[in-house]
């Protein structure tokens, strides 16, 4: 785990922003908060902000004192924190030809789309991401929200993600064998426990804020297996051993239980997806204090994608996505009933950006009651991020990220699917 002490202060970069709007305080009048600290909702209630911070929460409606003071409307509406997507990739998005775009896109058209993929994002609510993987441009995307020159969520990357030879990760699966080559750590491909050092100590380098690993198989990689176990144990313990000493949590992509309970024994943060997740892994899981991340949405979109056109797929990977997909919502509802530690998360890039919110309506169908599958996308994906200090309930001292909906979420959770108003850090970008 990131030392507690430290969580604080890992923003880095992220807190340097300070758009002149800063000068004034503002003030949000709530006709419903749910601050994700009490379990009912508050009414008529005002939270005022000052340089990107809540700063106050206040019974009724506040007016300002002083005249350069703004205040919001928000009378109609129900307030939460901004949401957490703890599992997206912003490079990319679904599409038939993707994996030709490997051939025919450059790292600036891979920069230029990514732009429209996190602005959706933000504007879906979702102030903050997870982004488990791509080619590294996601941290020139981080890098450049943060210095305020582009709109987007707060991004937190794993830079590359890193696999072994053959692997979900290994960016050359299915070329012919003149454009294979040989990829190695600097690709994220490792092999035996130096090497795994050695890739992360290269995203580290790079500037990763967190290391992403998978374990087993997966969907989307032009691979025969999709659960099969793809490092061993040793492999996993070095890459977190590495990982923790450079202050960085590692998430762990897994379908098959054996990968899972390998990377679980070798300390990773979190488990993303655990399609195959048996009792004894969800044992181990709590166990061990390991996070799910359940991507549902993801599941859902493959194996629908697939049915709906055989061809959309190329062809080791159609079979796959038509026998794991269908399964996460499953595995989720056994785990969340087992008492599995769960944070939001929905693998957006699989199915299109800013309909992240998709994934709450699934949570609840599984039996997770609305408010717990807000605190998965608010409290607990903050407590994951090791940023409790700064995100995931609204109270003074953290940082203002705020949304708003009609109506009220804990009555129909589909009310998130249609966010009215995004505060990031002080800064509205959306008010309708
Ligand atoms: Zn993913």
């Amino acid at each position: 785990m990131l030392p507690k002490l430290l969580a604080g202060l890992t923003l880095g970069s992220a807190l340097l922003l300070a758009p002149a709007a800063w000068a004034q305080k503002t003030y949000l009048h709530c006709g419903r908060l749910l601050d994700m600290r009490q379990d009912r909702a508050q009414t008529e209630v005002t939270v005022i902000i000052e340089k990107g911070r809540i700063v106050a929460v206040e019974r009724g409606y506040t007016t300002p004192a002083a005249s350069q003071d703004k205040v919001v409307d928000l009378k109609n509406r129900t307030v939460l924190p901004g949401l957490i997507d703890c599992h997206v990739h912003l490079e990319g998005e679904t599409s038939k030809d993707n994996y030709l775009k490997e051939f025919t896109q450059n790292p600036a058209d891979v920069a230029f789309s990514s732009l429209e993929y996190a602005r959706k994002t933000l504007q879906a609510g979702f102030t903050t991401v997870r982004d488990l993987g791509g080619s590294g441009v996601n941290l020139a995307l981080r890098n450049a929200i943060n210095r305020g020159q582009v709109v987007g969520p707060r991004i937190f990357t794993a830079g590359k993600a890193i696999s072994g030879t053959g692997g979900h990760m290994d960016p050359t699966n299915g070329y012919r064998l003149d454009l294979m080559g040989m990829p190695g750590p600097a690709d994220g491909v490792a092999n035996g426990p130096d090497q795994g050092r050695q890739a992360v100590r290269e995203q580290y380098k790079r500037g990763a804020d967190l290391i992403k690993i998978a374990s087993t198989g997966g969907v989307l990689s032009v691979a025969k297996d999709g659960s099969a176990p793809q490092f061993t144990e040793e492999e996993i313990r070095a890459v977190v051993q590495t990982a923790r000493d450079l202050g960085l949590n590692v998430a762990c992509h897994a379908h098959g239980a054996e990968g899972m309970k390998r990377a679980i024994r070798a300390g990773v943060t979190s488990i993303e997806h655990g399609t195959l997740m048996d009792d004894e892994t969800i044992q181990l899981m709590k166990k061990y204090g390991t996070w799910y991340v359940p991507t549902i949405t993801a599941g859902k979109s493959v194996a629908d994608s697939a049915a709906k056109n055989p061809t959309y797929y190329p062809p080791l990977v159609t079979p796959k996505a038509l026998a794991i997909g269908p399964k996460l919502q499953g595995t989720f509802g056994r785990a969340y009933k087992a008492g599995v530690k769960i944070a939001f998360g929905t693998d957006a890039s699989v199915f299109r950006h800013g309909v992240n919110a998709f994934e709450f309506r699934y949570m609840v169908e599984a039996g997770m009651p609305p408010l717990q599958a807000l605190r998965a996308a608010t409290v607990n994906a903050a407590e994951l991020l090791g940023q409790t200090p700064n995100l995931g309930t609204v109270e003074p001292g953290k940082l203002a990220d705020l949304v708003a909906v009609e109506g009220d979420p804990v009555q129909d959770i589909n009310v998130m699917q249609r966010v009215r108003f995004v505060m990031k850090q002080g800064v509205v970008y959306r008010q309708e």
